[in-house]
């Protein structure tokens, strides 16, 4: 049974239109299989026997603007909305694809007469159910018994999963995709899964771009975990990021029950239940990457320093790959890089807490808080937010308002210059740092007055004087949050 009031009424429009028009239309894929299990679909695919040209020609002959800009036979019906917004509705011509010899595209891409045909090219047997509608009743087309496999929660390929699988290796991590995102209980049909293991370097050949995309559904799903354990148990994570299994079976010191892959993945766990965003969970599963790398010494009294100098730089490299945002995977990046800082009540003052905002932005501080905390709870610690990380964040607040990055002073390097008359050159921005660096201290210090006294005295200095100031300025910025040594020998998670 279905509920065809969960049809939107543009979708039953355009089945409408194009069946007055001879054609035939159904609704096909995620949204039958959302509809069938009873959940609302987030998006709609229309599929018909016509052309795309024709498709054009049905809605243009009733005023209404199509787009159709693409390969593979989707064209846009563009229904209008407020402010020159459109909302879209994909209708897609019937498929069949020919040979795979890529693992990962069709040879090319024909339209086929009978929705037969299109549904034998589609991945899982739930993902392979049409759906018609006229005169206010429904159709069901079922040719693979995807209706059976929903109510058990099963996901099976179309036919022979080793054949599916060669033709186009994502649909591996597909299967994994819609175990993790369907929602508990859903298993992956023992045959499927077999041939996953067996199939799983194919997915060397698929790329980046898709292998992202699948990624961040499973990463962004109240499962989660599930679905990166699923990964590795089915052999996929080592062709997508490798780097995480570096970690497995490296036992970490006596402040950490789990090795260092299970560790990394019970933080990032404790992410997704808090329902944080991408880039927190992202550097939860990826913050303590490289300590495998940095593992000194065996059992009790192992040391692991600048891992997170070395997992910043692995991460960034993993984001790369993965072709994520700019903004993202900076962001990322950065979270890795400082998930160390140190913060103790009373023995960290106001500057510090400055330094830390000056390194992270404001922005990405509070990301930073809640990346302990899922580091905290990763490491089997009780508590995610003790009395300490209270305190720090009142005192992020307190200072959130003070003078933290060159631009705040209340000088510029335009009037560096003039002051100084110097022309353009890496000292200005030696001179910026040192003066911040006077400001981080002091924020009352942030007056013209004080500034282009300070100023003065640094015009005074000659270049190697000026450079090893500068130096050491730089230097005090990072003490404070990257001190693992001292992070270590006071036990910071535990509080
Ligand atoms: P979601 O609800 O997450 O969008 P979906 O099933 O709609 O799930 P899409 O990636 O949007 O997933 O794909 C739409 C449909 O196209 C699928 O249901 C499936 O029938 C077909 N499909 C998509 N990708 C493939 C593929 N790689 N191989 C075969 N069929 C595919
Ligand atoms: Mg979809």
């Amino acid at each position: 049974m279905i509920d065809i009031k969960l049809i939107p009424k543009k979708v039953l429009f355009c089945i409408e239109e194009l069946q007055k028009s001879n054609f035939e239309a159904y609704i096909v894929g995620g949204c039958t299989r959302d509809l069938l299990r009873g959940s609302v679909p987030a998006d709609w695919d229309i599929t018909t026997n016509a052309t795309p040209q024709e498709i054009q020609k049905v809605f243009l002959d009733k005023n209404i603007k199509t787009f159709y800009e693409n390969d593979f036979g989707t064209v846009g019906v563009a229904f209008p909305l407020k402010d020159e917004h459109f909302e879209i509705v994909e209708i897609t011509t019937y498929r069949s694809e020919t040979t795979y010899s890529d693992n990962r595209h069709p040879d090319k891409v024909i339209w086929s007469k009978t929705i037969n045909e299109d549904l034998k090219r589609r991945d899982f047997t739930i993902n392979t159910i049409a759906i018609t509608i006229k005169d206010k009743k429904y159709e069901i087309i079922d040719l693979f018994d995807g209706q059976n496999d929903i109510k058990n929660k099963i996901i099976r390929t179309v036919n022979e999963p080793n054949e599916r699988f060669r033709e186009d290796a994502l649909r591996m991590m597909r299967a994994i995709r819609f175990e993790t995102t369907l929602g508990n209980n859903w298993i992956i049909e023992e045959k499927t899964e077999k041939s996953i293991k067996e199939n799983a370097k194919l997915l060397k050949k698929i790329s980046q771009e898709r292998i992202r995309d699948e990624l961040v559904k499973i990463i962004m799903s109240d499962n989660a975990k599930k679905g990166i354990e699923s990964l590795r148990k089915n052999g996929l994570l080592k062709y997508i990021i490798p780097e995480l299994e570096e970690g497995c079976e490296i036992k970490q010191n006596k402040h950490h029950v789990y090795d260092c892959y299970r560790h990394n993945l019970e933080s990032f766990a404790y992410s997704v239940k808090k329902d944080f965003n991408f880039e927190v969970r992202m550097s939860a599963l990826l913050h303590d990457i490289g300590k495998p790398r940095t593992k000194r010494g065996i059992g009790e009294s192992a040391t692991f320093y600048n891992h997170e100098i070395v997992g910043a730089k692995m991460t960034e490299k993993i984001v790369k790959r993965l072709r994520f945002p700019n903004k993202e995977a900076k962001s990322i990046v950065n979270l890795v890089r400082y998930h160390l800082f140190y913060y103790n009540v009373d023995e960290v003052g106001e500057s510090s807490v400055r330094r830390l905002i000056k390194n992270v932005g404001l922005d990405s501080v509070e990301k930073l808080l809640q990346l302990r905390m899922c580091d905290r709870i990763g490491s089997g610690c009780p508590k995610a937010e003790p009395y300490k990380m209270r305190h720090l964040k009142y005192m992020i607040e307190k200072v959130s308002k003070d003078p933290v990055s060159v631009k705040m002073l209340k000088i510029n390097g335009k009037e560096v210059m003039d002051i100084l008359g110097i022309k353009p050159s890496p000292k200005i921005g030696m001179i910026l740092d040192i003066l911040l660096e006077n400001v981080l201290n002091e924020p009352k210090k942030n007056n013209k007055r004080y500034l282009k006294e300070k100023l003065i005295e640094l015009g005074n200095m000659n270049d190697k004087e000026l450079e090893k100031t500068a130096k050491e300025a730089k230097k005090t910025k990072i003490e404070v949050i990257s001190s693992e040594d001292k992070a270590t020998k006071e036990k910071y998670w535990v509080s």
